[in-house]
């Protein structure tokens, strides 16, 4: 198939992930010229793309730079590529711009947290609907394969991270939703402002949906737009009112789609994330029985306060995924008495108010990891209190030791839960690694006490 707006066009392929690959093939089935770079050495290169290794400066020629997120605004090549005017195109942008007539419409989800598991809850509801649906972006297939596949699907639910946004300039979904906004991804950005306008591109289409108890979401909420709160909903909103969640937008007067309590993985955030999920769903019609019975049959992801063990009426949950402090604030205010294991890279972002809002239903804290010491200090300052064990070691065993000094602390009906509210990669593959440390050494406790 040779697209009119992509044939003949020189462009150039800028990282060689999941991504970049499903880029390249796209680009040359629609008749571009395509050359790769990458700042490592690619592998499994497809014939036809000519590989010019590592660029500080876009080749004279290339009328269209697409770039994976690898690349931040700052790189030496974007750069240069904003300089002389050649348009920068992340995969979202491509596959925005591949869509075919009668394309499934996108529904759009982005916030600095909350986005897999709402996608996923989306992706549940538009399939009980009867919906050929599918979740996308940064999650599952590549956006632009899914895009492309063959029959269309009727649905796509897209998660959309900031750096995706920032290179998305023409995307307008169909409905779009913004979860949250906090701190994150600035050294990518370069300022907050920069990260917020990012996000804010998730608007760009028909319907905007916000997160109305969100302070810095609701003062940018465009006139129109349909805010979602855990209160009573006011005219044109989606709340929760009497434990059910209720939808007073989309000429909805009070209709009540599902019970809040049943809402997975536990905690406020989780009903917060169903609400948007519904507001996507209800935007394109889908009705409330749909809604219910997707809530219903949703099965969260791992390592999102996933609940891995109860032993002696403790539980141990592991929501590693709780990469910052805002994910890891929400998650701490989802449990009454806690021994907390948190540490790992904080990434330049600020703990103490997460620490000071804690502290009341703290039982004690175990820290690990690269910035442990930042957070025994906000401790000492906010919760004094706590008591507080900091692992030093950094050795492989480190979770079985962890746990050890969390399982001290623990008492009948407290919550064991690791919320690091910091990055992972200073000791483990990623945050799933680090959660399936965290679950093997819980339950090998039983072994080690027997
Ligand atoms: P993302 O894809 O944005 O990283 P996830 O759905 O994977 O989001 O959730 C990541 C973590 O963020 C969860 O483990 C939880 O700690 C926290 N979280 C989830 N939803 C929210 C929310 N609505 N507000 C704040 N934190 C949240």
């Amino acid at each position: 198939m040779v697209d009119a707006s992509l044939a003949g066009r020189r462009v150039l392929v800028c990282g060689f992930g999941v991504a970049g690959r499903s880029a390249a093939r796209a680009l040359l089935d629609r008749g571009a010229s395509v050359a790769l770079t990458t700042d490592t050495e690619p592998v499994d290169v497809p014939a036809g793309l000519d590989r010019l290794g590592a660029l500080t400066a876009v080749p004279d020629g290339v009328d269209l730079v697409v770039a994976s997120p690898g690349y931040p605004p700052t790189h030496p090549l974007l750069a240069d590529a904003a300089a002389r005017a050649v348009p920068v195109w992340g995969e979202v942008e491509l596959a925005w711009q591949l869509r075919g007539p009668g394309a499934a419409p996108w529904l759009a989800i982005t916030g600095t947290n909350g986005k897999t598991t709402t996608v996923r809850m989306l992706e549940s509801i538009l399939r009980a609907g009867g919906f050929r649906a599918l979740a996308v972006g940064n999650v599952g297939e590549p956006l632009i394969d899914a895009v492309l596949a063959d029959p269309p699907y009727d649905a796509l639910a897209v998660e959309l991270s900031s750096q995706q946004l920032h290179f998305a300039p023409s995307l307008a979904p169909a409905a779009g939703a913004l979860l949250n906004l906090a701190p994150d991804h600035l050294t990518w950005h370069g300022s907050m402002d920069a990260y917020v306008e990012a996000k804010l591109q998730v608007w760009n289409g028909e319907v905007a949906i916000g997160n109305a108890d969100d302070p810095i979401v609701a003062a940018r909420m465009p006139a129109g737009a349909i805010g979602f709160t855990l209160d009573e909903p006011a005219d044109g909103q989606l709340g929760v009112r009497d434990g059910q969640l209720v939808s007073r937008a989309f000429g909805d007067d009070g209709l009540a789609l599902a019970g809040a309590t049943g809402v997975r993985p536990a905690g406020r955030h989780n009903v917060a994330n169903a609400l948007a999920a519904a507001a996507l769903a209800r935007s394109i019609g889908v009705g409330a029985e749909a809604v219910a019975a997707g809530l219903h049959d949703f099965v969260p992801d791992p390592h999102r306060n996933q609940s891995v063990l109860v032993r002696d009426g403790i539980e141990w949950v592991d929501d590693s995924k709780a990469t910052n402090p805002h994910a890891a604030a929400a998650s701490l205010g989802a449990y009454r008495r806690i021994v907390w294991i948190a540490g790992g890279q904080l990434k330049g972002v600020a703990i103490d108010d997460l620490v000071a809002a804690t502290a009341p239903r703290l039982v004690a804290a175990v820290l690990l990891g690269q910035d442990r010491a930042i957070i025994a200090a906000s401790l000492a300052r906010h919760a004094p209190d706590v008591p507080v064990i900091v692992v030093d070691s950094t050795d492989h065993g480190v979770m079985t030791e962890v746990v050890h000094a969390a399982a001290d602390f623990a008492r009948p009906g407290d919550t064991v839960l690791l919320a690091p509210a910091a990055a992972s990669y200073d000791m483990f593959s990623g945050y799933g690694a680090r959660g399936d440390a965290f679950a093997a050494a819980a339950r090998a406790l039983d072994g080690a006490r027997s």
